[in-house]
């Protein structure tokens, strides 16, 4: 019989996701009469149809796969030269910012990376062999479930969280931008503008995080899957705006949320030519060179049609779809973070990001605000308990929604008793 990875065992519960979606449809089937009322504003999900440019480049590239003249078969698994040159121009040289083309490696999506990076380094416990590894929390839980998965914790505590994670809290205090461990780490996960939060850390927050990376040789893995929700050109949208974080720092990035890819799947990841990591042996390794021959050896490379796609929203008019588009959820968020504040909640987020973090009512704990929330309002939240131990005592409202819904949901909190 097949041996399984134990590790997939020590996983305290399925994602949280589900767990909402059981209570939302138990309470749909107990009431009916109200199952039409739902407005979920739980999953980070966009709504609305793609941008014209990357509609019309998928069509052009599925017919160019309908000629001979004009067919493609696999192409090289890190994307097309011309795919990876326009972002690095679009996302990066535009701002002055020195990655090269082939840094830049296409993918399906940051999930996906975010996953798979931990490949190309040690896995074990820390003190046998693996990494010593820091997540901010509340967290996005792929980090640490992944690594789980991967055998680099112990088993779950009671309470919440793994033994071996190093877990750097988030709270009201610190903006939900935790300051980078006084412990010693390997590996640090960071994601600004944040999930579940929506904090943004600042040009001097994020400073300190490279400057402390490079001072411990550390590896900064930073999810910038919400850039594109940085209005204020005073507040970093890439690690890489940090001097020196390209000797410490990968970056992953999303097309999900710009340019409404969650269904379509794209994004890339950037490794830099001058990061490294440490052979068992002392020898210092090219980090880029792991990851390029993970890429050879385990995928094919992300679709034709779907490469054209990125490569058009890379365009002028492109940018100015995207854009277009961020504004309409960030104009979501606004409506959701006034309605939050005029019923007195704290919140926090949906400024610069598309989740608006809301400390529950005095009393309540995460989930029973959104059973609460459900219940009388019909209004699906994201239990901040889902996001980690420091999530407690906090809901997420996405804004990812119909403008409709968004107005509507903006009347029901202002009328709740
Ligand atoms: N990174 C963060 C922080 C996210 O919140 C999400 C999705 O909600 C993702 C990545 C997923 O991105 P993708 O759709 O590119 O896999």
């Amino acid at each position: 019989m097949a041996l399984v990875n134990d590790n997939y065992l020590k996983l305290a519960a399925g994602y949280f996701f589900p767990e909402i979606s059981r209570r939302v449809t138990a309470f749909a089937e107990a009431n009916p009469s109200l199952a039409g009322r739902i407005i979920r504003c739980g999953v980070g999900d966009v709504t609305e149809p793609l941008p014209r440019v990357a509609i019309e480049a998928m069509h052009a590239g599925v017919d160019d796969l309908a000629r001979r003249e004009t067919f493609r078969g696999y192409g090289p698994a890190t994307g097309y030269p011309s795919v990876r040159e326009a972002i690095a121009r679009a996302d990066f040289g535009s701002r002055g910012i020195a990655i090269g083309a082939d840094e830049v490696f296409l993918s399906d999506g940051s999930k996906p990376d975010a996953s798979a990076f931990g490949e190309v380094l040690a896995s074990g416990m820390p003190g046998d062999g693996g990494n010593r590894i820091a997540v901010c929390d509340p967290v996005y839980p792929v980090y640490v479930d992944n690594n789980v998965m991967a055998g680099n914790t112990g088993p779950a505590l009671d309470g919440g969280g793994y033994a071996g994670l190093t877990y750097l809290p988030g709270t009201p205090e610190n903006g939900f931008v935790p300051e980078p461990p006084a412990e010693p780490v390997d590996v640090a996960f960071l994601c600004f503008p944040n999930t579940p939060t929506g904090a943004v850390a600042t040009r001097a927050q994020l400073g300190r995080w490279v400057e402390w990376a490079l001072r411990h040789d550390a590896l900064l893995c930073f999810d910038a899957a919400y850039e594109a929700y940085v209005r204020d050109p005073a507040i970093p949208r890439s690690v890489y705006e940090i001097p020196g974080a390209e000797r410490c720092a990968m970056e992953f990035r999303s097309f999900s949320k710009n340019g409404g890819f969650t269904g379509v799947r794209a994004g890339y990841t950037v490794v830099p030519k001058a990061l490294e990591g440490r052979a068992r042996d002392g020898r210092r390794v090219s980090l880029h060179q792991l990851w390029m021959r993970r890429w050879a050896t385990c995928s094919n490379g992300v679709s034709w049609p779907v490469q054209r796609a990125m490569e058009a929203l890379c365009g002028p008019e492109g940018q100015a779809q995207m854009r277009a588009l961020v504004d309409f959820y960030m104009g979501n968020a606004a409506i959701l973070r006034e309605a939050c504040a005029a019923r007195g909640l704290r919140v926090w987020g949906g400024a610069h990001a598309p989740y608006v973090w809301v400390a529950c009512p005095a009393g309540l704990g995460s989930w029973e605000t959104f059973d609460l929330l459900l219940s009388k309002a019909q209004l699906v939240v994201t239990p901040g308990a889902g996001f980690g131990r420091m999530g407690e005592g906090f809901f997420r409202i996405s804004a990812f929604n119909s403008r409709e819904n968004v107005v509507e949901a903006g009347k029901r909190l202002a009328a709740l008793g």
